[in-house]
């Protein structure tokens, strides 16, 4: 089929979303996880925590599975650690309502250990389709969980914090056949707010980082 010069050529990834459009994504998602059983992580969780924020958000952070006060709130980071990563958001000048925050699992792992690779892998594709309909410009990586699965990785935070990974990388876009372009979106990894309660001398790489976040969206 040939385009007439008054119609433009179809992008390869479609139209961008409107919000009501986002909105509607957002709450399929939502509904397809619906009261999900598909792993372990049900069984002790109070509630889903699926993400919160701006569909329009042009900055989303990504952290690694909720804690005690997310699932009880139904809200990711909410306790001691979202307190510190909203503080982070106030001082890059933007307001936790601007960004959109989710996590790679939905649910509590018991006893905040580690999410195992069998848990990730099954929520993983949520993630990725939040992603999609946000179509966010920057990605913030949390910590070593949200990093490793976003670039599909065993490489380390502190070797890959720092500095912009094009993503997604034509690793995950085999895996997730994903409709979005090849690098099309630049994610920044960086510590978790959490090692930050625990390491206060690192959170001047974690600005340096945001710093760069902030450069790059002419904030
Ligand atoms: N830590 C995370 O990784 N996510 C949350 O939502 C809270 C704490």
């Amino acid at each position: 089929m040939t385009n007439s010069p008054q119609t433009p050529p179809a992008s390869p990834v479609g139209p961008k979303l409107t919000l009501a459009e986002r909105q509607a994504c957002l709450a399929d998602i939502r509904a397809d996880i619906g009261d999900c059983t598909r792993c372990r992580l049900s069984q002790g969780r109070k509630n889903i925590v699926f993400g919160v924020g701006n569909p329009e958000a042009r900055l989303m952070f990504v952290g690694e599975a909720p804690g005690r006060d997310e699932d009880i709130q139904g809200e990711p980071f909410v306790g001691r650690a979202g307190q510190l990563l909203t503080k982070i958001i106030e001082a890059m000048k933007l307001k936790r309502s601007e960004v959109y925050i989710s996590n790679v699992v939905k649910c509590r792992p018991p006893e905040n250990r580690n999410p195992a690779p069998d848990e990730i892998e099954t929520c993983e594709p949520f993630l990725l389709r939040q992603i999609e309909t946000i179509r966010p410009e920057v990605i913030v990586g949390l910590g070593n969980f949200a990093v490793q699965t976003l670039l599909q990785t065993e490489a380390k935070i502190t070797g890959l914090r720092g500095r912009f990974h094009p993503w997604p990388s034509a690793l995950v876009k085999a895996k997730f056949e994903t409709r979005l372009p090849e690098g099309g979106i630049q994610l920044m990894p960086t510590y978790h707010p959490a090692f930050l309660l625990r390491n206060p001398q690192m959170k001047r790489p974690v600005w340096e980082d945001m710093q760069k976040v902030m450069a790059f969206l002419h904030i």
